[in-house]
Order: structure tokens, then C-alpha cells, then sequence
């Protein structure tokens, strides 16, 4: 990585689309309808809590015959979110038609998401769809634990000229039961922290958790281990979500949450 910052400029540029520190993003899972997401995105932004919104429009189902996303026509939805709260906007894409389609509706930030980050085709086809863009993107870690996957993937969107890449620690997975649903293996953030400290990391909770009781102390952990900010899942009715059910909670849940942490100074 240390070769493809060409200026120290280039460091600070990475961080500069943290508009400050710890950067809180959430949403729903899912966008479901057009009034599920505009009543969750206003009641997150009532809560004074949140500095960007997330929502999943096209979601890569470990199955088939789950619900797969909504498609490009949530995208006016999240639009509408932006404007009525002020709040700029987090989309996941794996292909260069989202990133077209993300673009075209005024999404500021996009993320690759765990099951794209395997896949160097599909990364360097992303990475060739940003070519020209200035837009910053997240990566979040591979599904399994393979660091170089994660570095590669980094490598292939600084090659491609994004300048502002930060990184979604969202655990990793392994075989059986445990309390995780993807084991948060902090050894290896923290890895990727010393190889590119100028990246900021942020954690996801809600997709190592995989339940509400243990977002709390998975979050607290990555503030205390430095972490940039927190993606958090969020949904008017968790209960009734079509993707993530079980970890979802609502905008008044997820303030109270944050407020129950511990914060850096
Ligand atoms: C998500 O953010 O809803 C998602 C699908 O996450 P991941 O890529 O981490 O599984
Ligand atoms: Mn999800």
C-alpha cells in the first residue's frame, strides 16, 4: 500500500471523508418500501445520533429464494431519505451497474460487501466502474479470514485512482454454532490497522453479533480498540425485517444504545 500513496496528501485524503470521529452509520438491512425507509432514516435522524444512512438495495443472499433486494427502484427512496434529513447516504455494490445506478441517485459513500470482497473479478470490475469517480468507498473484510483478500481489494481500488478508501470490519465466518455469527477475530482489524494506518476501520456489529444482546459489547470493544466509527443496523419493525431479523433494532433502541457506550477522548 505504503507504494501506492503517491503524496502525503494522499493519507489525509483517505481520512477526510470521515466527516469526524467516531463516524455513525446506520439503516436498515434491507430497503423494503418506500415508507419503511423513510420512517426509519427520519427517526434515526430525529435521534441527533447518526451522520450517515445505510440501506441495502441490491443484498447477495448466502441462498437463493431469500428476498435479494428491491432493486434500483429503492434508490429514488434512499434519495428522498437524504433530503429530508440532510443525512448523506451508504449503498453496497458488487457490479458496475450499481455503481452506475448508486451514482446516477446521488449516493455519496458505497461499501463492497463481505461475499464481493472474495472475489477479485468482481472487485477489479467495481474498481474499473470507479475509474474517474471521486467518490469514497468502504470495504468490508472477505467472509473468511484471508487478510491478503483484504488487501487486495484495497490495492485494486487505489490502482483504479479512489482516493478516500476506508475499511468495515463486519467479523468473519466459521463452521458451527458459536455466540458470533461472524467470529469478530479482533487480531486481525487490528492487523490491517498497523499495515494501513491511514485508512480509517470502522466495525460492524450488527453482522458479527447476528442478535441484538451483543451489540453493545462487540461496539464498545472497537471504540476501545481505536475504531473510526460504527455501521449499525437499523429497522422501524425488526421483528418483520425481510433480511437480518434477528439483529436489527429500532432508531430509539440504536440511540439509547450509543448513548450506553464509552467514548474516547
Ligand atoms: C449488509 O451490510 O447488510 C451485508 C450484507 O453485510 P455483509 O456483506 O457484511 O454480509
Ligand atoms: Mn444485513
Amino acid at each position: 500500500m505504503e507504494q501506492l500513496l503517491t503524496s502525503p496528501a494522499d493519507a489525509t485524503d483517505h481520512k477526510s471523508f470521515l466527516a469526524k470521529k467516531p463516524l455513525i452509520i446506520s439503516g436498515p438491512c434491507s430497503a423494503e418500501t418506500e415508507e419503511q425507509l423513510i420512517a426509519t432514516c427520519t427517526r434515526l435522524a430525529a435521534t441527533g445520533k447518526v451522520d450517515m444512512l445505510r440501506a441495502g438495495i441490491w443484498k447477495p443472499r448466502t441462498k437463493p429464494g431469500l428476498f435479494e433486494g428491491i432493486g434500483t427502484k429503492g434508490l429514488p427512496w434512499l434519495q428522498k431519505a437524504k433530503q429530508l434529513t440532510g443525512l448523506p447516504t451508504t449503498v453496497e455494490v458488487a457490479t458496475p451497474k450499481h455503481v452506475e445506478d448508486a451514482l446516477a441517485f446521488d449516493v455519496d459513500v458505497l461499501w463492497i460487501g463481505a461475499r464481493t470482497t472474495v472475489n477479485p473479478f468482481s472487485v477489479q470490475a467495481v474498481a474499473d466502474a470507479l475509474r474517474g469517480t471521486d467518490v469514497p468507498v468502504f470495504i468490508k473484510n472477505p467472509v473468511h479470514p484471508d487478510l491478503e483478500l483484504w488487501m487486495g481489494a484495497v490495492e485494486r481500488l487505489a490502482k483504479a485512482g479512489v482516493k478516500r478508501i476506508g475499511l468495515i470490519h463486519r467479523g468473519f465466518a466459521s463452521y458451527g454454532n458459536t455466540e458470533f455469527r461472524n467470529a469478530p477475530m479482533w487480531h486481525l482489524p487490528i492487523e490491517m490497522k498497523r499495515r494501513l494506518p491511514e485508512l480509517p476501520i470502522i466495525c460492524d456489529p450488527s453482522h458479527i453479533c447476528g442478535n441484538r444482546t451483543g451489540l453493545a459489547g462487540v461496539a464498545q470493544k472497537s471504540i476501545d480498540l481505536d475504531f473510526d466509527g460504527l455501521m449499525l443496523e437499523s429497522h422501524i419493525d425488526p421483528d418483520n425485517a425481510w433480511s437480518d431479523a434477528k439483529q436489527q433494532v429500532t432508531p430509539e433502541r440504536l440511540a439509547e444504545l450509543l448513548d450506553g457506550l464509552t467514548w474516547r477522548h
